[in-house]
């Protein structure tokens, strides 16, 4: 993972010659543009044939009133999202769907709601924090060495999320 200036690059290995990079900005820019503000990556790239199109996507952040309409129900993405910066959309998807199997096996698609509430809340206060500090130039760059710094801090913190699970 690599941080600019205004935006994040992903780096994902999936073949011995292949690579996927996920430019994540809020600033509209060709990809060529974009990946200018990775000078380190630019270089790296600049003999590299593209395998396909540059594909996008956006805004990420997914609200939605309420989980449950009638016969349809939400789950992972679709039932509220925020950003992928703590990593845990996979986990979120899977639990949330798990949730949801239990309550439709009980015949009570009621309690669906309090459910998806109780087990993203820890995802959506501390991506919540997360991003606003994010938006803050001035705390922006204190987290990760804050992180770094106080790694019981960063600990405590993985931890009481991942317990509302
Ligand atoms: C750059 C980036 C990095 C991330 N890193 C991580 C990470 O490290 N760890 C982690 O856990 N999560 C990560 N996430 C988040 C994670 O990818 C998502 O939270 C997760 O994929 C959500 O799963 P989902 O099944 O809800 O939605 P999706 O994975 O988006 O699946 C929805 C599917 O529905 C299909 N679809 C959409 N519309 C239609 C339609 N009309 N008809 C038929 N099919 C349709 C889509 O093509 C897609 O295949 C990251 C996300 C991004 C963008």
């Amino acid at each position: 993972m690599h941080w600019g200036a205004r935006a994040e690059a992903y780096l994902t290995p999936v073949g011995p010659e292949l690579v996927g990079v996920a430019l994540l900005t809020e600033e509209r820019a060709p990809f060529a543009a974009q990946l200018a503000g990775f000078p380190e990556l630019a270089e790296r790239f600049a003999g590299a044939c593209p395998a396909g199109d540059v594909m996008g996507a956006g805004p990420l952040r997914t609200g939605a009133a309420a989980r449950r309409r009638g016969r349809v129900l939400l789950v992972g993405d679709a039932a509220g999202y925020v950003d992928a910066i703590t990593g845990e959309g996979v986990a979120l998807a899977l639990g949330t769907a798990r949730a949801l199997a239990a309550c439709l096996a009980r015949g009570r698609p009621d309690l669906y709601e309090a459910e998806w509430r109780r087990i993203t809340r820890g995802y959506r206060l501390m991506t919540g924090a997360l991003m606003w500090a994010r938006r803050r130039p001035a705390l922006a760059g204190r987290i990760v060495p804050t992180a770094a710094a106080l790694p019981w801090v960063f600990t405590a913190a993985v931890d009481a999320v991942s317990r509302t699970r």
